[in-house]
């Protein structure tokens, strides 16, 4: 555990809201804090927190003056862990450590730690959900809602902690340990700031660093990418998907727990079908979250009722309309390649294909060459906006299929429908950040809605 004694002094580097957590919760613990952040300005509610906090900042950049008499630093997410001021601090044996690292051995109820490319926000409040109908008092937070300590600050009744967690928070998660820690799957996002994929890979697999026997490793057993390196940890490894030595088995709309929850010996079957988690990947998510709930003692019972009536969250696989028979989907967070080609997989392919796609916005870096045989075996036409329409055209003309360029979403959508026929879905899933367009996936995402109702309303 990271030793914390009052009149210490702590350097928060780069504020935000885990930043802002951090500065909080070492105040709350009688450290004298300060903050060095990168960016020239920091926000009304920032200044708000410091002032509260007795905080001393430097803004504009991270000067060793500043960090000169430091006993511990706090590191947010995302801030390079080889700053000079960082790489300096740690050579006259300062511990620079993230939030997570400072939290561990100071959670007094069991956490259920979620990680991966994609599905994390969906799997980690699926969890909480299923927990609590089940009866259990959990806390839901981390990566999503109120950061990790925050809520050690005040913490409230919860009787475990599910907590999303970020290639980041990861990263700098010291001695953070698990009880139930789920890597759903792995593949290239944030290359731009990790600078390989095999370093953002290692960073995920930090959740599992420092699990004990009594612990859970809960992964996608479906993943090559996740399968292709040796666990690191010591805790029992339970696998979801469709191989045949998964624990939770994905077969078609349900999920089937081979034998061993009950003393009867029997499997359990949970049928999906009738819930808003019938997508394919949410049904890979179901089955990550309930064999979570399980092993954390959950009732059968009381999944099902949690599975029946979860919503998921909005602009993930989000059915946004039906006009003539054409089904329109809202999937605006798909910014990565591995989003769109999980959610290709779960259409119809070949001679049957049904889906005219909407993509394109800002490139993260992905390789979209990645995406040719997805489009190619799923998608009859693609519809293309924003940056990065040139290269995701090259990607289409690759795969043998049509493309138009749109000008803005109500064009996008005004064309994806004139070129779709009865029985086919128009999906918006961009394999790009929204940014040169939109204010954020959300804000795409609303949009994408607002005209697929403009247009319903043409008939
Ligand atoms: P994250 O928090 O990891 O970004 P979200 O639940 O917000 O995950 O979903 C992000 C995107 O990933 C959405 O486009 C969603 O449809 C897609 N997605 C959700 N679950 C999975 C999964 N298990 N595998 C692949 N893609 C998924």
């Amino acid at each position: 555990m990271i030793e914390l004694r009052s009149g210490m002094k702590a350097i928060a580097v780069g504020l935000g809201k885990s930043g802002l957590a951090a500065v909080r919760y070492v105040h709350s613990q009688g450290l004298h804090v300060a903050v060095s952040e990168h960016r020239q300005q920091i926000s009304a509610e920032e200044q708000a927190v410091l002032a509260q906090c007795g905080a001393a900042l430097e803004t504009g950049g991270h000067t060793l003056e500043f960090f000169a008499d430091a006993d511990l630093i706090v590191v947010s997410p995302g801030v390079p862990m080889d700053l000079p001021v960082l790489t300096a601090a740690r050579n006259r044996g300062v511990p620079v450590v993230g939030e997570l690292a400072l939290a561990a051995g100071r959670i007094q109820v069991p956490v259920i730690a979620v990680t991966g490319s994609n599905g994390k926000t969906t799997v980690t409040s699926l969890i909480g959900h299923l927990l609590r109908s089940s009866g259990k008092k959990a806390f839901v937070g981390g990566n999503i809602g109120t950061p990790v300590l925050d809520w050690l600050c005040a913490p409230d009744e919860a009787e475990v902690a599910v907590l999303e967690l970020s290639s980041f928070q990861l990263d700098a998660a010291g001695g953070f340990r698990p009880d139930i820690a789920l890597l759903l799957n792995l593949s290239p996002d944030h290359i731009d700031r990790h600078g390989s994929f095999a370093n953002y890979a290692a960073a995920k697999r930090k959740i599992f660093a420092n699990q004990q026997q009594s612990d859970t490793a809960i992964i996608g057993m479906d993943d090559s990418e996740v399968m292709a390196r040796a666990m690191p940890g010591a805790g029992q490894v339970l696998g979801f998907g469709m191989q045949p030595d998964c624990r939770a088995k994905v077969e078609g709309q349900s999920v089937r727990l081979e034998p061993g929850f009950t003393s009867s010996g029997a499997a359990e079957i949970y049928d999906i079908t009738e819930t808003r988690l019938s997508s394919l990947v949410n049904v890979y998510n179901a089955a990550a979250a309930i064999l979570a709930a399980r092993v954390f003692g959950c009732a059968i019972e009381g999944i099902r009722v949690g599975l029946a009536d979860y919503q998921p969250p909005l602009h993930r696989m989000t059915p946004a309309g039906e006009i003539n028979g054409v089904r329109f989907i809202n999937d605006s967070k798909a910014t990565n390649i591995g989003a769109v080609l999980a959610a290709l997989a779960g259409f119809k392919q070949g001679a049957e294909k049904e889906v005219i796609l909407i993509a394109g916005g800002r490139n993260k870096g992905g390789d979209f060459t990645e995406l040719i045989p997805a489009l190619h075996k799923h998608v009859r036409h693609v519809v293309l906006i924003g940056e990065a329409k040139q290269e995701l055209a090259a990607a289409a003309e690759a795969a043998g299929i049509g493309h138009q360029f749109a000008a803005d979403m109500s064009d996008a959508v005004r064309k994806s429908f004139a070129a779709a026929k009865p029985g086919d879905t128009v999906l918006l899933a961009p394999a790009c950040a929204s940014f040169d367009m939109f204010k954020n996936y959300e804000h795409r995402g609303n949009e994408f809605m607002r005209c697929v109702g403009e247009l319903a309303k043409l008939g």
